[in-house]
């Protein structure tokens, strides 16, 4: 019989939920699919949970982790990214906090291959065209032309978990795909996709031999028709090549006339005031989004501009938004099963109460012998 454990999830996520509840542990649940107040966190906390559930909506740091000072001891965050959860203070309250990586990897790179081909080939456009019965005549150019994606050149800047499975997608369109990543770099993925790429020529499934290498971040944009940005939020003083409005005026002005930006990552990551000048000048030929700057999408936001909407694909932070993928409690399967499992882990004391052995825990550095903080 497991101690009676008391967690406080400030989402519903599901049968997931239960399986905690099974193993006799007291769970209460944010009833509203809204985020809860910053202070019901810290109510919450302070009242002497063992363990918190949070989103991305939650803001976790000093205050949460000093209200949970002796009693909370741990943070399990339902998805990969966690620029919501400040390290440093998880770290210096040493409160292990988790996360959901691998688990999204294919449902977001597909979900942003769509959103590429989507914006490109003008779905949006074409289907409000129908649907408002404005389809009057077929004609071999009017009223508009998409972008074929097929044999096209990709950018893919971010060549971690997600950027390497949208490069998986690309092949099978026999696209040339631009690697950047400043700080991790697989050669040998690398090497076997330029395998298949020339396999694929050489049996006569594509007409053109493509390729894919590493490039510097100015050859990447200059050079593609497409950009997709799959790195975390890192803001200043978080990393040496922080990504905080990494898309900026500067930088969209590197980009090709003709190029399409996709971004999947996180909001921050593109200066959405750049962006929206650079789709009004078209200094770049389209842009499909999942994720901002806030969220929701403000009313007032530049990007609802109509005068760029047939160029400028909106999309609620849904690229991970898929039924296996968000609720299945097979930690090998589901965010929500991941995610639970990371909690388990922590509090069960698996792995022989090793944090740093623990796969979901990512501030493991707070637990090395040394304790050094990131
Ligand atoms: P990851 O850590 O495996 O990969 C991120 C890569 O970005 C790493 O290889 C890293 O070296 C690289 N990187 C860091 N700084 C960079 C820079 N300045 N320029 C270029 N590359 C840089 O993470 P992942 O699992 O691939 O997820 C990536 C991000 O995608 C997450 O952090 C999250 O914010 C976002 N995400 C969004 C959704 C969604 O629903 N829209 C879903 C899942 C993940």
């Amino acid at each position: 019989m497991t101690k009676k454990f008391r967690v406080f999830a400030s989402c519903d996520i599901g049968e997931a939920i239960e399986l905690l509840r099974k193993r006799g542990y007291e769970v209460e649940v944010y009833p509203s699919p809204e985020a809860p107040p910053k202070s019901f966190i810290v109510e919450k906390v302070a009242a002497g949970i063992d363990g918190l559930i949070t989103t991305l909506r939650d803001s976790i740091d000093a205050e949460v982790f000093e209200a949970g000072k002796g009693t909370l001891k741990v943070v399990a965050q339902i998805a990969v990214g966690f620029d919501n959860i400040n390290r440093a203070d998880a770290n210096r309250y040493k409160v292990p906090f988790t996360h959901t990586a691998d688990v999204l990897t294919e449902a977001t790179a597909e979900f942003a291959f769509f959103m590429m081909g989507a914006l490109a080939r003008r779905m949006w456009t074409a289907e409000h065209l129908t649907r408002e019965n404005q389809w009057g005549f077929w004609h071999p150019y009017l009223p508009f032309l998409g972008d074929e994606v097929t044999g096209k050149t990709v950018a893919v800047i971010g060549t971690g978990r997600i950027g390497l499975a949208f490069i998986k997608k690309c092949v099978g369109f026999d696209m040339n795909v631009l690697c950047y990543d400043p700080a991790y770099q697989n050669h040998a993925f690398v090497k076997t996709i330029q395998e298949i790429l020339e396999l694929r020529h050489l049996r006569g499934l594509a007409k053109e031999k493509a390729w894919i290498k590493y490039v510097s971040f100015e050859e990447a944009l200059a050079g593609a028709d497409y950009v997709s940005v799959h790195v975390p939020l890192l803001r200043e003083g978080e990393s040496p090549t922080p990504t905080y409005h990494l898309f900026n005026e500067k930088t969209l002005q590197k980009m090709k006339k003709t190029a399409f930006l996709v971004n999947t990552s996180r909001g921050p990551v593109v200066d959405e005031a750049a962006l929206a000048r650079a789709l009004r000048e078209n200094w770049i030929a389209g842009a499909a989004l999942d994720v901002y700057e806030t969220e929701p999408l403000p009313e007032d936001s530049p990007l609802r501009d109509p005068a760029i909407a047939d160029r400028c694909r909106l999309m609620p932070h849904f690229a991970s938004q898929a039924r296996i993928t968000r609720l299945s409690t097979d930690p090998d399967k589901g965010m929500a099963g991941r995610c639970v499992q990371g909690l388990i882990d922590v509090l069960e004391g698996n792995y022989g109460g090793d944090v740093t052995k623990m796969p979901y825990v990512v501030n493991k550095e707070a637990f090395t012998r040394n304790g050094n903080e990131q």
